[in-house]
């Protein structure tokens, strides 16, 4: 019996075998590659496309539709744990790049393939050298000004991770340089001078210049829906930096506690996100989605609508603990639900901690979060909130060292050292101002606050 299984097991991986040179004698290998390539949405099995990219490798000649596809889905590899297996990918293209002819090698846009792999990289770990290189190196291959502004773009964004804000303001002036040399920013659909000021705005809201930061996203969403609107394919990539430039612009009016209008560019951002991720079928949007909850919670925790903000607060827990993409994600809900903790009565009378240790312990996991995941800005912010703690809580012998410790740390220098120091004074006395004024509207029942969550799950909600 068990012999007669083996011999069918043997004529079945036979047969299999001849099959496969058939098939590839005939092209079908290539033509599953074309067939990725065809396809305009990016909602394939990845499994199969690692099949097809397998079946082709040893073909010198696919190595241009290999290539094609491996960056067409890096993203949606990174974004659906698959960065290992497409890493292997991208290597094996490069070592089949590298045995190519010159002209043949000219085709190929090394560029992208290097940012691809940046991205498999990075996944593990924000603050990777290795990643850093790949854009580097991108830069260095790339063959047009498209190209280059690309990978300085990136370059950017992950300066932006790293927190180091002089180095991601010199990559986007270098973007900005390249744009008004060459004239080509106008003619495609990609608006390259508003991907650059969308992340302006960032580096101005990280340096807590939030009107500079309003201003420079308001023009960037005038430049993407413009662009949406003419374009026949309102979903695409223009829709996501869209979404990106509304959210930041939420974020600048809940610094400034105008609540309601925070609220509505949140619930906009989020609307167009999920459009998007509709359309292609992606999880890769998770982790924005789980920002949109977190920062809406803030608004309700603001606005004292307690309950709805731990839904939003728990929803965003989920989604960042079951995907570990987000090196800043856990880190800023624990510092979130440390401030829940304070209004939130009921948690306090059931433990026996006190609330000030309870915060401090939510605070110091957060600490520990952002320094596993090399999050240094967010580590700075934990420990300034940790400080405010302790100065609410008149423990100033535990305030002081924190404020030496932060001072004195890699990341405050990076940060911008004294000038953001100065810059956090003036916010923190705006924010006074803010407050206040928030407070009077909240006693006024003025139209400035929300009563209730209006997000569409709670919106109806009696
Ligand atoms: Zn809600």
């Amino acid at each position: 019996m068990t012999h007669q299984l083996e011999i069918n097991v043997s004529y079945i991986k036979r047969k299999q075998q001849e099959k496969n040179k058939y098939l590839k004698k005939s092209g079908y290998a290539a033509r599953t590659l074309i067939k990725w390539l065809e396809s305009d949405k990016l909602d394939s099995d990845l499994n199969d496309v690692l099949v097809a990219l397998k079946d082709n490798e040893d073909d010198l000649q696919q190595t241009l539709n290999s290539c094609r596809v491996v960056i067409k889905f890096a993203n949606k590899a990174v974004n659906t744990n698959f960065s290992d297996e497409w890493l292997k990918a991208i290597e094996k293209v490069l070592q089949n790049v590298d045995k190519l002819p010159f002209l043949e090698k000219e085709k190929i846009s090394l560029t992208n393939l290097y940012i691809a792999k940046f991205y498999c990289i990075k996944v593990r770990n924000n603050r990777d050298e290795e990643a850093k290189k790949c854009l580097e190196q991108a830069i260095f291959v790339s063959r047009n000004s498209e190209e280059k502004i690309e990978a300085y773009l990136n370059l950017a964004q992950y300066y932006e991770d790293v927190s180091d804000y002089s180095k991601m303001k010199n990559c986007l002036e270098e973007c900005e340089n390249i744009i008004s040399q060459s004239n080509f920013a106008l003619k495609i659909d990609d608006d390259y001078l508003a991907y650059v000021w969308i992340l302006l705005g960032h580096y101005y809201f990280f340096q807590f210049n939030f009107r500079e930061c309003r201003k420079i996203l308001l023009e960037a969403e005038i430049r993407l829906e413009s662009i949406l609107n003419q374009s026949q394919n309102k979903i695409q990539k223009n829709s996501r930096k869209l979404s990106d430039c509304l959210h930041y612009i939420g974020r600048t009016y809940f610094e400034e506690y105008e609540m309601v209008k925070a609220a509505e560019y949140y619930i906009k951002a989020q609307t167009i996100l999920e459009e998007y991720q509709k359309e292609n079928n992606l999880a890769q949007e998770k982790l924005a989605t789980a920002f949109y909850h977190l920062r809406l919670g803030q608004i309700l925790e603001i606005c004292q609508i307690t309950d709805s903000a731990k839904y939003h607060y728990s929803d965003s827990i989920k989604i960042f603990t079951e995907f570990q993409g987000s090196k800043s994600g856990l880190a800023q809900v624990n510092l979130a639900l440390a401030n829940l903790i304070e209004y939130d009565s009921t948690v306090k009378a059931k433990e026996n901690k006190s609330t000030l240790e309870k915060q401090e312990d939510q605070i110091k996991q957060s600490l520990n979060n952002s320094l596993k995941t090399g999050y240094y800005r967010g580590h700075l912010l934990a420990m300034l909130q940790l400080f405010w703690l302790y100065v609410r809580n008149l423990k100033i012998h535990l305030a002081l060292p924190l404020v030496w410790k932060a001072l004195t740390s890699d990341e405050f220098k990076k940060s911008g050292g004294i000038l953001l120091l100065y810059r956090y004074v003036r916010k923190f006395i705006f924010g006074i101002f803010y407050r206040i004024r928030f407070l009077i509207w909240l006693k006024l029942r003025y139209k400035n606050v929300i009563y209730k969550c209006p997000c569409p799950i709670h919106k109806n909600q009696q």
